[in-house]
C-alpha cells in the first residue's frame, strides 16, 4: 500500500446550475459551507480552492480558520479566470484590459498560494479558444497563450503553475486542448515553474489514453499535478471516478507508481444529483481499491506481456488484480 493523500476541488461541495436549472440543484453553498462538507469526507486532506472565494466576502483568514477546523490544507487556488468578464478569453482576450484583468487576478490568487503554502497557481483557461471558423487569428491566439502565461511564470518564479488542459467546453475548442499541444506551448516557453494538471476525464473526452497522457507529460518533466473523475467519453461529464473507465483508471495509476511519481489524488468531480459527500467516499474508497490492485499486481509477468504486446495476457493478470 503506498502513502497516499487524497483531494478534491473545493466546487465538489458547492451545488451547481446548468442551462435548463437554471435556479441550481441546491441551495448556494458558501466556500465555508464547502469546506465543512469536504471535512466529512472519510479521507480527504487537501483541496484546491476556487478564487475569489466563493459564496461571501471572505478573507484569506477566515478560510484558514475552516480549512484547520476540517484538518484540510490547500494544495492549490484555481482563480476564476473563465468567468462573464473573461467570456473571449482571459490570456487571449482582444481587449488588452480584460487580459490585464486575468493578469492581475492570477497575481492576486498567487499571493493567495504564498498565504496558505499552497502547491501552485491552477489555471484553468477555459474561454481561451474560438467557436467559429475565421473567429480568431490561430496564430495571435495562442502567442497571446504563452505570452500571458510565460509574463505571469516569470514575475513569480518562486511559484508553480499548473495549466489544466481540456478539449471544450466553455469554448466549443480550447486553445490548451490536449496534452501534447499543452507541452509543446510549455516547452516553447521553457519555464521549470510550469507544468501540467492531468485531468483523467479531460484526457479520455479527449480521445486520449490518459495512462499516455500522464507518460509523456511525466517524460518532459511536466506532470505537476492531476485529478480524477469519469465520463462517457464524449463530454466533460465529471462523474465519480472508476464508475465508468476502471481499467483506463488503473492503468493510469499504473504509469504513476512505474514512474515513482508523487503526488495527491485529487477528485474533480461534479455530483450534480448526488451527495457529495458520499460521492467523494465511492470514489476514494474506488481509488483505495486501485492502489491495492496495484500492490497485488504481478509487475514482471505485466512487464513480459507489455514485451510482446499480449493484450489478452495483460489484461488478465490486470483483471486477477482488480477482481480478484
Ligand atoms: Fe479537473
Ligand atoms: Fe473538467
Amino acid at each position: 500500500m503506498s502513502n497516499l493523500t487524497f483531494g478534491a476541488g473545493i466546487w465538489h461541495f458547492a451545488t451547481y446550475v446548468d442551462r435548463y436549472a437554471t435556479d441550481g440543484y441546491g441551495e448556494p453553498r458558501s466556500i465555508l459551507d464547502a469546506i465543512e462538507l469536504a471535512g466529512q469526507v472519510d479521507d480527504l486532506s487537501v483541496v484546491d480552492l476556487n478564487y475569489p472565494f466563493f459564496g461571501g466576502d471572505f478573507s484569506n483568514e477566515q478560510v484558514k480558520n475552516a480549512l484547520e477546523a476540517q484538518r484540510l490544507r490547500a494544495i492549490g487556488i484555481t482563480p476564476e479566470i473563465y468567468t462573464r468578464v473573461f467570456a473571449k478569453g482571459a490570456f487571449t482576450n482582444p481587449d488588452p484590459g480584460v487580459r490585464r484583468l486575468a493578469h492581475d487576478l492570477i497575481t492576486e490568487a498567487a499571493d493567495v498560494v504564498r498565504y496558505f503554502g499552497a502547491d501552485y497557481v491552477k489555471l484553468w483557461p477555459g474561454q481561451d479558444g474560438w467557436d467559429y471558423p475565421f473567429q480568431v487569428d490561430h496564430k495571435k491566439l495562442w502567442q497571446l497563450s504563452l505570452d500571458g502565461l510565460g509574463q505571469l511564470a516569470s514575475e513569480n518564479p518562486d511559484l508553480k503553475f499548473v495549466v489544466e488542459y481540456k478539449p471544450r467546453e466553455p469554448r466549443v475548442h480550447m486553445a490548451f486542448d490536449s496534452v501534447s499541444r499543452t507541452l509543446l506551448g510549455l516547452e516553447k516557453i521553457g519555464l521549470p515553474n510550469i507544468g501540467i494538471l492531468l485531468d483523467f476525464g479531460h484526457a479520455l473526452f479527449g480521445g486520449e489514453s490518459p495512462a499516455d497522457s500522464a507518460q509523456l507529460a511525466i517524460d518532459y518533466g511536466r506532470l505537476f499535478g492531476m485529478d480524477v473523475n469519469d465520463n462517457l467519453r464524449s463530454w466533460d461529464d465529471d462523474m465519480i471516478a472508476g464508475t465508468v473507465h476502471p481499467t483506463e483508471l488503473m492503468e493510469f495509476f499504473y504509469v504513476l507508481r512505474r514512474n515513482n511519481w508523487e503526488g495527491v489524488w485529487q477528485l474533480d468531480q461534479f455530483p450534480f444529483r448526488e451527495d457529495s459527500v458520499d460521492a467523494a467516499n465511492l470514489a476514494i474508497e474506488f481509488l483505495k481499491r486501485v492502489d491495492a490492485a496495484l500492490d497485488r499486481l504481478d509487475v514482471d509477468a505485466l512487464v513480459e506481456a507489455q514485451d510482446r504486446q499480449d493484450a489478452v495476457a495483460a489484461n488478465r493478470l490486470v483483471q486477477q488484480a482488480l477482481y480478484g
